[in-house]
Formats: structure tokens, sequence, C-alpha cells
């Protein structure tokens, strides 16, 4: 089997590699993009909001909305909830706006393979993978998720991760908020309702030890929405999946002489309260493919341009997300629970989540 020898190597046609491809591709250069499902953004994985300034990155974003929000409820013990207002955001078909991304990419001159795992990266960058190929790239962007193979190969892993179950169901009334739920049940995550036009995605992340709780903690909202009136009782899709909360990973490396990046949720971009990750893989995406092109284009300063770049653009939320994760966890340290007051000040709705 010959060995396949592109400038650049895409893993995952997730929002992060599509946008990586794209750039990289529209810049000139070789570019192979390897996903392991049938096609991009299926099954969904995602509760499916994204910040409405996302359209600034990707403008065709309005073509795969479903609904706008425009408020965020955040429910705390017995209270009424807290209404944050001005909170704009879009709820999006994630399996579309997935598609719309890698078909931008397969546009822009990138070779877009699917049904192919990587299966292992060894020490001098050379990929093996499900479908026979084996690949020596110049440059390896991981853009693989939040188990990332192409991270665990230089190192870089994200080990503290949230599980996540969520079920969509029919919204009896329309909806212009994301509703959160804390509790002290919830152990290092929170519920979600968030509408999508005559349905609701209802989820709920817990820290991975407490994994075994999300079946009956998530029956038990559905339930008390139900009896709310608020949902229906029918399953309409069942879902769910690891979210990285650790915080951001180192996200450059080397494999012999292929230079490595990673982006998206395998450099550890989600944030740690929130688990939002769509907008930063889009960003970071972007960026790795722009790292690429400068370095095959003689600029070898670009791959630690690209983590520096990173960190000046990220650090500073999501280590205030990680101080605000760490304060509600400690809570629980020698059997305690956090009150409504710990989780609330540990959401991002509470003036205490920005304080310094
Ligand atoms: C239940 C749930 C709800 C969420 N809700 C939201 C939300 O509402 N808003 C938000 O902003 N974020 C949300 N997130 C987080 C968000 O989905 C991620 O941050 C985002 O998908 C990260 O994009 P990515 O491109 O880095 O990775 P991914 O979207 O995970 O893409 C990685 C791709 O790599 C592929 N891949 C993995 N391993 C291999 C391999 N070995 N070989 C080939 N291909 C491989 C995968 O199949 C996948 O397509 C949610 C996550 C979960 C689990």
């Amino acid at each position: 089997m010959p060995i396949e020898a592109p400038d650049v190597l895409v893993v995952g046609l997730g929002p992060a590699g599509s946008r990586a491809a794209a750039v990289a591709a529209s810049a000139g250069l070789s570019v192979i993009a390897l996903e392991r499902r049938k096609t991009a953004g299926s099954p969904v994985q995602c509760a499916e909001f994204v910040p409405a300034l996302i359209e600034h990155d990707v403008p065709a974003v309005r073509a795969v909305t479903a609904q706008k929000v425009t408020r965020m409820l955040t429910f705390a013990g017995a209270h009424p909830p807290k209404v944050t207002e001005h909170f704009q955001g879009l709820m999006i078909d994630r399996g579309a706006f997935d598609r719309l991304l890698a078909q931008e990419a397969a546009r822009d001159g990138a070779e877009c393979r699917y049904s192919g795992t990587v299966l292992s990266v060894d020490a001098d960058g050379a990929v093996t993978t499900s479908i026979g190929a084996h690949l020596r790239p110049k440059v390896l962007i991981g853009a693989d998720g939040p188990r990332s193979p192409v991270g665990a190969a230089i190192g870089r892993i994200n080990r503290d991760l949230v599980d996540t179950r969520q079920v969509t169901v029919p919204l009896i009334l329309p909806h212009d908020a994301t509703d959160i739920f804390l509790s002290p049940d919830y152990h290092g995550g929170y519920a979600w309702l968030f509408p999508k036009g005559a349905v609701a995605n209802i989820g709920l992340g817990v820290s991975v030890e407490s994994r075994r709780l999300l079946k009956p903690l998530l029956a038990a909202l559905c339930e008390n929405l139900a009896n709310e009136r608020r949902i229906g009782t029918r399953t309409l899709a069942l879902t769910g999946g690891a979210i990285p909360v650790g915080g951001r990973l180192r996200s450059v490396g080397h494999l012999g002489r292929t230079a490595v990046l990673l982006a998206g949720d395998a450099a550890g971009l989600t944030n740690p309260v929130t688990g939002a990750g769509i907008a930063s893989a889009v960003q970071s995406g972007t960026l790795a493919g722009r790292a690429a092109a400068d370095f095959l284009g003689d600029c070898p300063g670009a791959i630690e341009a690209y983590d520096e770049e990173l960190g000046d653009i990220f650090n500073a939320a999501l280590n205030r997300a990680l101080r605000r994760r760490r304060e509600v966890l400690a809570c629980y340290a020698g059997g305690g629970r956090p009150d409504t007051r710990a989780l609330s000040d540990g959401w991002i709705a509470s003036p205490h989540y920005w304080a310094a």
C-alpha cells in the first residue's frame, strides 16, 4: 500500500475539522480530511444552541437555524427562575450545520473521505486508517473531538469529562429562552431545556463518575416538565456524549517531521461550565487551517504562534469557568453538597461568576 503524503491531513469533519480543511485548501494546500462517520454531523450529539455572534464566522448559519433565543432562565432551588434578558442565540439543526461546513470544505478543494477511522498515529507522524490508507502528512490537524487519537499521539488528553444524556420531545407552547436547571444532584453539571420550534432538547450533564445517575435524573426532570404541561411524553430522539471540562490543552506538537495542531474539543476549548464548544471549534479550526498554510508557506513560527493565539483568545474565559466549576465541586468535599447560592454563583447568569 503506497503512502500518501498530503500537505495537510485533517482528522474529523466536525465544525473544527471542516473549518481547518476549508481554510488550508483555500490557501492552495493539498488537504485530505478523514471522518469516521458516513456523513458529517450525523448522528447529532448536541443541544444545538449557538451564540448569535457565530453569524460573523458562519454567515450561512441562518439557513440551518430553527429558531432564535432571546433570554436565559436559570432555575435553582424553589425560587422563580432568574431571567437573563438579551441572551441572544440561535437554535440550529446541528446535523445540517456540520454538513454545510463539510460541503464548504469540499467546495474549497479539500478531499473529504467518510467512513474512515484513524486507527493509529505513530511517533513519526504516519497515520493508519480503517480504510487501508496510510498517510504521512506535513501537517496533521486533530479535530477529532473530546477523545482525540491525534491529541493522544502527542500526549494531550482531555482527562476531565462530563457525560451527557439528552432527549428531544414535543414542546407544548412556543418558548424563546434557554432554560437552565441547577441542582446539587447534577454533580459537576446541569440540566437544560432548549426550544427548537415545536420540539425541545432536554438534557443533563454530570461528571463521568456520576454517569449512572443520568438516566433516572433526566427521566425525573422530564416527568416534572410533562406534569407542568410544558412538554409531551413522546421521545423523538435520544443522544448523549462526552464534553471536555478540564480546560485548554497545549494545542501543538511534532511527530518526527510532521507538525501537529489540535482544534476544537480535541484542544479542550469547550467551556467547562456551560459545555459550549461549537463557536470555539469553528474559530480554532479556522486558525489551525491558517497556521498550516503559514507554516508550509515558510513561516516555521506559525505552529507555536497558533497555540499562543488560542491562549490569547480563550484562556481568560476558560480559566474563569474552570475556577467556578472547581468552587462548586469543592462543596461536595467530605460528603457536603452545594447550596442554591453556591450553584447560582457558579453559573454564567450570576454577577459572581464574572467577578475577578
Ligand atoms: C449532548 C451534547 C450537547 C452539546 N450541546 C452544545 C450546544 O448546545 N452548544 C455548543 O456550543 N456546544 C455543545 N456541545 C459541545 C459541542 O458539540 C462540541 O464542543 C463541538 O462539537 C466540538 O466540535 P469539534 O469539531 O471540535 O468536534 P466534534 O464535533 O466532536 O467532531 C469531531 C469529529 O471527529 C470524528 N472522529 C473522532 N475520532 C475519529 C477518528 N479516530 N477517525 C476519524 N474521525 C474521527 C468524529 O466522528 C466527529 O465527527 C454539546 C456536546 C454534547 C455531547
